[in-house]
């Protein structure tokens, strides 16, 4: 291995650099300086992510003044930095676990859901004429022991009748179809799902907003969010802003300013590596069908192919909470070469780290705070990890609410967001479970 290839890469998304004839796609242009502020609006959306400029989209095209806040930029947050892999995002506990908890029905509308908000993505995105690259060429998840094989095939059954899942379990022998790898025992395709260029995606989104009448501000940071008389006071650092309605959208970025959300999601690193480009011969070896990737380890891993298919986009959990490229991109390798020998002496183009939001019953959460100082603001937020598709549509989903459309209602609604005695955000307990993980990966259980 030659280490001075994996450790001279960019420390920020690969996406950043790579719109259209590889040129940058300069996400801070979509707003402007936050000393252009007005001072009163309909609405105000906290955070430029996939949930904010979804709402602010909905919001302004149903007439209401708009005014987006993001305290870095557009995309700063896991909306520029994601893996772009889509799919149903089903819940963690599974329709059995779900079932336990909720009952029947409404461990099944929450699957179904989930189904439906993958297809009206596809939709949304084709219609919409958003160029980002949407590849829907399926989605190869590894089976790392035999046993695990047995159970993603006992999954895909139940899934297919609820939910008409499509998917076609794959033997060890056929895998090299579909990935360039003998590390699986087999696997499973779910052909519904895809892959997406995530800054692109995002500038599409926020284009729509702007253009829809939706202003954008950045940085902005919010500080302070108070209820007054029909509305609330939004206080920046040098500015104050009168509104009648407020969305939180901030998710794994949820600061202290924010008590009642803050508690209750649990911030969390994700990482991802860039290879260098490959060659078009390996890259149909490692991707033959262009599939993204996952496998059933308990530690994720996320990879796919670049949107213009050119190299390797290589994701997973980093051990530290804070963001220490210099260990999280030498482990990514690990992994990466794990599966992928072909790639030991490939270099590392990008690297890069984000905080997705974790929820502690693994649910999404959309509502209104019920208490304190900013009781009855919106949010919608803690997509456990994949919330491309998900952020899209809680955002809207959570504007249609503000607008008193009955559209707004999902099978969420009314789930308690919970939290923990003296959680207050920091989840210091963290880096145990994530080598915990490790450990029974490595041992196969
Ligand atoms: C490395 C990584 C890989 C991922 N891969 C995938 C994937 O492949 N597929 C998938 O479906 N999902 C993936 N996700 C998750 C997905 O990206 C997120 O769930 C989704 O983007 C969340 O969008 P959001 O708009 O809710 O939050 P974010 O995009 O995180 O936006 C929150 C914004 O709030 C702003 N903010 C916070 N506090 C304040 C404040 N006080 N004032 C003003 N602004 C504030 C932040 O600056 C930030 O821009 C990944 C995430 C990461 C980090």
């Amino acid at each position: 291995m030659n280490r001075s290839r994996i450790d001279s890469y960019q420390n920020h998304p690969y996406w950043w650099d790579s719109g259209p004839d590889d040129q940058p796609i300069n996400l801070d242009r979509l707003a402007t300086p936050a000393n252009e502020i007005p001072l009163q609006a309909d609405c105000v959306v906290v955070g430029a992510g996939y949930t904010g400029l979804s709402a602010a989209l909905t919001l302004a095209r149903a007439g209401r003044s708009v005014i987006v806040l993001d305290e870095s930029q557009p995309g700063y947050g896991c909306s520029g930095r994601n893996g772009g892999l889509i799919g149903p995002s089903f819940h963690k506990l599974g329709l059995d676990g779900l079932k336990a908890r909720l009952g029947e029905t409404k461990a099944n509308a929450i699957m179904r859901e989930s189904m439906d908000i993958l297809l009206w993505l596809k939709q949304f995105i084709s219609h919409e004429g958003i160029e980002c690259g949407l590849i829907e060429a399926g989605r190869f998840r590894g089976a790392v022991t035999h046993k695990f094989y047995g159970e993603l095939a006992r999954q895909a059954e139940t899934l297919e009748k609820v939910v008409d899942l499509a998917y076609e379990m794959i033997p060890e022998s056929e895998q090299r179809g579909h990935i360039g790898s003998d590390f699986y025992k087999g696997g499973i395709v779910y052909h519904q799902d895809g892959h997406l260029h995530p800054g692109l995606f995002l500038k599409g989104l926020a284009n729509l907003a702007l253009e829809a009448g939706a202003k954008i501000f950045a940085p902005a940071r919010v500080k302070q969010i108070e209820s007054i008389d029909n509305g609330y006071r939004v206080k920046l650092e040098e500015a104050s802003i009168r509104c009648g309605e407020v969305m939180i959208a901030t998710n794994g970025y949820t600061d202290p300013n924010f008590p009642y959300l803050r508690r209750r999601v649990i911030p969390l690193r994700s990482a991802i590596i860039s290879t260098e480009p490959l060659s078009p011969d390996l890259m149909r070896e490692l991707s033959p069908r262009q599939h993204g990737f996952g496998d059933t380890g308990r530690l994720v891993t996320y990879y796919r192919p670049s949107s213009d298919g050119t190299r390797m986009v290589f994701g997973g959990r980093a051990f530290n909470q804070a963001d220490r490229p210099e260990n999280y991109t030498r482990d990514l390798h690990r992994l990466m070469t794990r599966i992928f020998p072909q790639l030991r002496e490939t270099g590392i183009s990008h690297a890069w780290s984000g905080t997705v939001a974790y929820t502690f019953d693994h649910a999404p959460h959309i509502g209104r705070v019920p208490e304190g100082a900013m009781a009855g603001a919106h949010y919608a937020m803690g997509y456990c990890g994949s919330g491309v598709g998900r952020a899209t549509w809680f955002g809207r989903k959570a504007a249609l609410k503000i607008l008193k459309d009955p559209e707004g209602s999902t099978p969420l609604d009314h789930l308690t967001f919970e939290t923990r005695p003296l959680y207050s955000g920091n989840p210091w307990f963290l880096p145990a479970i994530l080598r915990w993980h490790n450990l029974l990966d490595r041992f196969g259980y």
